[in-house]
């Protein structure tokens, strides 16, 4: 996140004193930083058109792309080379063929002045990634192909469009700006048929997965690969009745929400590692930390980085890795969550949700007894339904009175929820991103649910 780092860069130069640290926070309130989380379908276009950002951005030089350039022709990729950007490594490059892509999911990279924008790759073993992804997101970016055929796979069931748009929903994503991409392929050739019939079949469908599409939902048009319509928007020449904004202009537009830098300190853990001492890595969801803070008992924060740089505070939103003294790397699991003595976290095996049942495989049926894995922040454990206690009535939205031993697919349900090892959770009404959660059987996602009590 360089850009943010450098706004608190400027601060750690001055004198730290108790007074400048309201000045800081005022500051931190005022700062842009939006996260945004790319999903669609695989090939759609996610990867492509977020290094079309960097580029037109500035945050790629123009020699790196002809290297990039060079490497994907000489591996007969032409067209990929916008999506290299994205790619760290290459061995990931290597092995980037379109339904494979296994690269990291997750790189934070930096948008014009001031946005933070996280990338998902669209493989279906990746949608665990894609929660933790959308965890963290303010806005969704969902990419669809316009090219003959592609809206439709990806549309279709099994495809991951809907899949992605609907985690995205459960998971706190409210608003989604859907862009229209591959837009100057030949089988679209800018066509506007196509693209009213790419957001006819969309918005019923939006709708149904709970957004409110006229106040919620933007769509437009673009090509990632040709960059048009996404700095500036696209030339007259190229599609004449496009009248509305570019990507950037929406993005621009996007209003931050507002975060609580003075909420209990809250930061999921997504990973680990030794570095002259124990250092974790994740985003603040809550609260704020600095240098010399107390965390548990005898833990003590003793550097905070953003990115590469050393700052003295860090607010909700950003992503941080964060040097403790006090505790071992080895006693630290990804998906415990970091936080301050004053307001500590609860930890739990068992809890109260309310679950929304998505499609069960085989059409099974859901009872006590079901199991399945939970993935919730950065958790991702074993759990078993104990109870079923109250379905909801889909119309009035109210609990049913008669008892309840199994649902099916599309039910509202509220159960008891056992994991095997204690995790760390909050109320979804306390704490929105700590407290809402998917359940997934072999690799597909049956449910989506928030917490709704917590039970030790
Ligand atoms: P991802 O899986 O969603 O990240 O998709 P990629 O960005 O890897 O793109 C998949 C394929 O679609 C690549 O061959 C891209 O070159 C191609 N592609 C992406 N965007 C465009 C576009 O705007 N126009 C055209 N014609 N092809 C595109």
């Amino acid at each position: 996140v360089p850009v943010e780092a450098k706004g608190i860069m400027e601060v750690k130069s001055k004198d730290v004193s108790a007074a400048e640290d309201t000045e800081d926070e005022i500051e931190d309130n005022k700062k842009r930083h939006l996260n945004v989380v790319f999903i669609g379908h695989v090939d759609a276009g996610k990867s492509t058109t977020g290094g079309q950002i960097l580029f037109l951005s500035g945050q790629v030089d123009d020699r790196t792309i002809q290297k990039y350039e060079k490497e994907a022709k000489d591996k007969s990729r032409q067209s990929w080379y916008m999506a290299y950007i994205m790619d760290t490594n290459e061995e990931e490059r290597v092995k980037c063929a379109p339904d494979i892509w296994v690269k990291a999911c997750l790189s934070g990279i930096a948008y014009g002045p001031e946005v933070v924008v996280l990338i998902f790759q669209g493989h279906k073993s990746y949608v665990p990634n894609m929660i933790s992804g959308a965890s963290q997101a303010d806005i969704g970016v969902l990419v669809i192909s316009a090219r003959k055929g592609e809206f439709e796979t990806g549309y279709e069931r099994g495809g991951q469009t809907r899949e992605h748009v609907q985690l995205a929903k459960t998971l706190g994503v409210s608003k989604l700006l859907v862009v229209v991409n591959k837009m100057d392929d030949p089988t679209v050739n800018w066509s506007k048929e196509r693209y009213d019939e790419i957001e006819s079949k969309m918005i019923p469908f939006l709708r149904s997965s709970g957004y409110n599409v006229k106040k919620d939902v933007q769509f437009l048009p673009i090509s990632g690969l040709a960059g048009a319509n996404m700095k500036t928007r696209v030339d007259k020449s190229i599609c004449p009745w496009w009248n509305g904004q570019c990507l950037f202009e929406a993005l621009d537009a996007v209003e931050i929400p507002q975060r609580d830098p003075k909420g209990p300190f809250r930061l999921p853990i997504i990973d680990k590692f030794k570095d002259m001492g124990t250092v974790v890595m994740g985003k603040v969801e809550s609260g704020s930390v600095r240098e010399g803070d107390n965390l548990l008992a005898q833990v003590k924060v003793l550097a905070v980085y953003c990115d590469e740089d050393k700052v003295r505070r860090a607010g909700p939103g950003e992503n941080l890795r964060v040097r403790l003294s006090g505790i071992e790397e080895e006693d630290i699991v990804c998906g415990f969550v970091l936080c301050g003595v004053a307001r500590p976290i609860a930890v739990v095996s068992e809890f109260v949700a309310q679950l929304q049942i998505l499609e069960l495989l085989d059409n099974a049926i859901f009872t006590a007894g079901y199991k399945a894995v939970l993935h919730i922040h950065a958790v991702v454990e074993e759990c078993e339904i104990v109870e079923l206690m109250q379905q909801i009535d889909l119309k009035t939205k109210k609990p049913m009175r008669k008892k309840v031993l199994f649902v099916k697919n599309g039910a509202i349900v509220v159960c008891r929820i056992q994991v095997n090892n204690v995790i760390c959770i909050e109320k979804f009404s306390d704490f929105p991103q700590l407290g809402r959660f998917t359940l997934r059987t072999e690799g597909k996602t049956i449910a989506v649910g928030k917490v709704t009590d917590l039970s030790a």
